[in-house]
């Protein structure tokens, strides 16, 4: 599984991008506000399962700026929103990542997994499509299998995404809630923050 991801990786880098930037779809996308709740992006897991590990401090430094979520490997991960995969492929620490632009230009950034799903760089997904599964590659290969969940604002902010999430907002994964167009409302002046 591993060794497939990275030759589709590397695939993609030999292939160039198709950027997922400019057109209707794109300007529109921008345009909406970030939820105001998420659902959880890997099956099978309650809001009551979610540790809230924002802010622990990582090696050489850092804090952690994002969530864990543990579930086995090869669950399903699903995109919290609806969006475009932005990027794709082995990224460093996280592994084989895959991150998606969503309302109001926020990135959403799922690291860790053991394979992706199809779709390509540039293509629209909606909230609740399958864009990975739960693995522990990256710097997490001395972990168990888990999904690291990030949230960034437009301007590369890290957003603690655990209040969202703990919410309980749940998929609806009957095909007409997940086509339903998205509510026609303004970005608010101030998107969501860091606690
Ligand atoms: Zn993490």
């Amino acid at each position: 599984m591993a060794l497939a991801a990275l030759s589709f990786g590397a695939l993609l880098a030999s292939t160039g991008c198709i950027s997922p930037r400019g057109g209707s779809a794109w300007a529109a996308l921008l345009r909406q506000a970030p939820p105001a709740a998420f659902p959880i992006p890997v099956d099978g897991v309650s809001p009551a399962r979610l540790i809230n590990s924002w802010g622990n401090r990582r090696g050489g430094g850092r804090r952690h700026q994002g969530i864990d979520i543990m579930a086995p490997r090869g669950t399903p991960i699903r995109s919290t929103t609806e969006g475009i995969i932005e990027t794709k492929g082995m990224r460093g620490l996280g592994g084989l990542v895959v991150t998606v632009i969503g309302p109001g230009g926020y990135r959403h950034y799922y690291a860790h997994l053991e394979d992706v799903a199809a779709q390509v760089i540039g293509e629209w997904v909606h909230a609740g499509e399958i864009i990975g599964y739960v693995g522990n590659s990256g710097n997490a290969a001395a972990s168990s299998p888990h999904l690291h969940y990030g949230v960034y604002t437009p301007g590369g902010k890290a957003v603690n995404p655990y209040p969202y999430l703990r919410t309980g907002a749940s998929f609806n994964f009957s095909r007409a809630a997940i086509e339903a167009p998205a509510p026609a409302v303004e970005p608010a002046a101030a998107g969501p923050t860091a606690p």
